[in-house]
């Protein structure tokens, strides 16, 4: 389970920055993925089963590429499964990222 709580983790960006250490993150809201067993989408449709969206992991991914700007840590998201976290529609967050004080706090 990734750090739920974002004051939690923009105490620990804070913290661990100057000691120059990069934390890894599981991104998943656990409140929005509550109950669901498998990706959410036709197949769990299908299978009568209650899925965790992929905005679970997109909310948290935005979130966190928000906290190390802030912050000026340095954060390493594992594991990323959707395809909408990479498209068009998240290009401001994105662009943190590729900008050149940052582009190596976002892993
Ligand atoms: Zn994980």
């Amino acid at each position: 389970m990734g750090v739920q709580d974002p004051s939690l983790m923009r105490r620990a960006l804070t913290y661990a920055r100057p000691l120059g250490v990069r934390l890894a993150q599981h991104c998943e809201d656990e409140l929005l993925a509550a109950g669901g067993s498998m990706n959410e989408g036709a197949v769990s449709s299908r299978l009568g089963l209650v899925g965790r969206p992929a905005l679970a992991e997109e909310l948290m991914v935005q979130r966190d590429i928000e906290l190390v700007a802030l912050t000026g840590g340095a954060l390493h998201f594992m594991h990323l499964s959707t395809a909408r976290r990479s498209s068009s529609s998240h290009k401001p967050a994105f662009e943190v990222c590729r900008s050149p004080s940052r582009s190596r706090r976002i892993t």
